[in-house]
């Protein structure tokens, strides 16, 4: 079969690797000039640091079958993610634990006191928190909520805490140990010579031809047995029932010597600082030494048509528009909607991976049984 992949991202290149392997003929478009999706990286010409050109990607995962993919395309060097906060004037560690707990209250507590002590701080009349203010103050009390998530939400989401779901806060940990790992992955580790390379061992087949510079032309779409889509799901209807919601982030670029921060992440939780977070990159290749350093201050707004969509929103208006362009995609035939865009999901570069995996092999068995996907 002729098989065209839109966006030669990690969802992309790994369904294209998996049916070229079975002898189909794949062909790649990508509207940018590189391969890589948001997972593109690039050196830095002036201080050889290497950047993650799209915001700051660490690879961690408990599927060991992606994690023994990956590291068979690329070597992986060990990297543990430690984030900080600036918030009232002080430095903190995240996600919370035992050392911000002690830090934060000026106490010497030890896990179970520490444990016992952040439940006297919560709002226990709060018995479902439905809301991320609501899930915030029922596990770690309004001081906490106020001086790390508050601001930092607002920022980010550009909403009030109230409307977003309790889901998004669940994605972090609070923690009664020393432990700073941002993540609690079994594995976790950082491609040596950036993600693009990697993407790029994975396209490296035979079966593969990539056109870069090339948007989708959906009049070529006869051309093709069938399309795996990994662009905005609204765009390929050409936005027919109206946009999905989108955040979009702008990376101010500067330039220094030596260490700028001591981290790769640190957060901003103040409301009055107008950015969210700064990435210094060269944290991310602690194996490398660099003279100089390169940092993005990232500042999140509303996703105007021009712009690149970075978070789904994911609200209730969203998902009810979400569910009709699924259903037009449903009515669609020859074509699969995949990715984070194809699919208007936030997914990890493990779960893009595992998916992708996944519709391949259900593509090949389809194809062998002859029926349709
Ligand atoms: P993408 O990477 O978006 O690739 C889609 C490709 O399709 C793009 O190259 C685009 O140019 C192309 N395309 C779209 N439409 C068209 C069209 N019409 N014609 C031609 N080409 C088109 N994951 C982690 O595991 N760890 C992290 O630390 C992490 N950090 C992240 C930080 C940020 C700020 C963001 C936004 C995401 C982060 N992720 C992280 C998630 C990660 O970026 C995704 O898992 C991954 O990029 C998904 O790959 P994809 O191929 O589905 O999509
Ligand atoms: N968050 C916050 N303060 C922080 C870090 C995270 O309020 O210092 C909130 C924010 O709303 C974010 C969510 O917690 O979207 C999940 O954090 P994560 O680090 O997973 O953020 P993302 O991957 O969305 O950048």
């Amino acid at each position: 079969m002729h098989v065209l992949l839109v966006g030669a991202g990690l969802s992309g290149a790994v369904i294209g690797r998996c049916l070229a392997e079975q002898g189909h003929k794949i062909t790649i478009v990508d509207g940018r000039p590189h391969i890589g999706g948001n997972c593109h990286t690039q050196r830095d010409d002036k201080t050889g640091v290497m950047v993650h050109v799209y915001g700051p990607h660490i690879f961690h995962t408990d599927d060991e079958e992606v994690w023994n993919y990956v590291t068979s395309f690329a070597r992986f060097q060990p990297y543990k993610h430690r984030v900080m906060t600036t918030s009232q004037e002080a430095v903190y560690s995240l996600p919370i634990n035992l050392h911000t707990i002690n830090q934060f209250y000026g106490k010497t507590l030890r896990p179970d006191e520490a444990r016992a002590f952040l439940e006297t701080q919560a709002d226990t009349s709060i018995t479902d928190p439905q809301s991320f203010e609501e899930q915030a103050l029922r596990f770690v009390g309004p001081a906490f909520y106020e001086a790390f998530f508050k601001g930092y939400t607002e920022k980010q989401w550009g909403c009030s805490p109230t409307d977003l779901p309790a889901a998004i806060l669940k994605r972090l940990p609070v923690r009664f140990n020393y432990d700073d790992n941002y993540f609690f992955h079994r594995f976790q580790g950082m491609p040596e010579q950036g993600y693009t390379p990697m993407i790029e061992a994975i396209l490296d087949h035979p079966g593969i031809t990539v056109h870069l510079d090339t948007m989708f032309d959906p009049a070529a779409i006869s051309d093709y047995d069938h399309v795996f889509y990994s662009g905005p799901l609204d765009g390929y209807f050409d936005y027919r029932l109206g946009r999905l919601g989108y955040r979009t982030l702008d990376f101010e670029r500067f330039t220094d010597q030596g260490d700028y921060q001591g981290c790769a992440v640190m957060n901003y939780g103040d409301r009055d600082t107008p950015y969210t977070r700064i990435t210094e990159h060269k944290h991310f290749s602690p194996w490398e030494s660099h003279e100089g350093t390169v940092c993005y201050r990232e500042y999140s707004r509303e996703c105007g048509p021009a712009d690149i969509p970075y978070y789904p929103i994911r609200l209730v208006k969203e998902k009810a528009l979400l569910a009709d362009y699924v259903a037009l995609a449903e009515a669609t035939p020859r074509i699969t909607f995949v990715g984070r865009l194809g699919t208007y999901r936030y997914l990890d570069m493990d779960v893009t991976i595992r998916e992708a995996l996944d519709t391949a092999r259900m593509f090949l068995t389809h194809a062998t049984e002859g029926s349709a996907m």
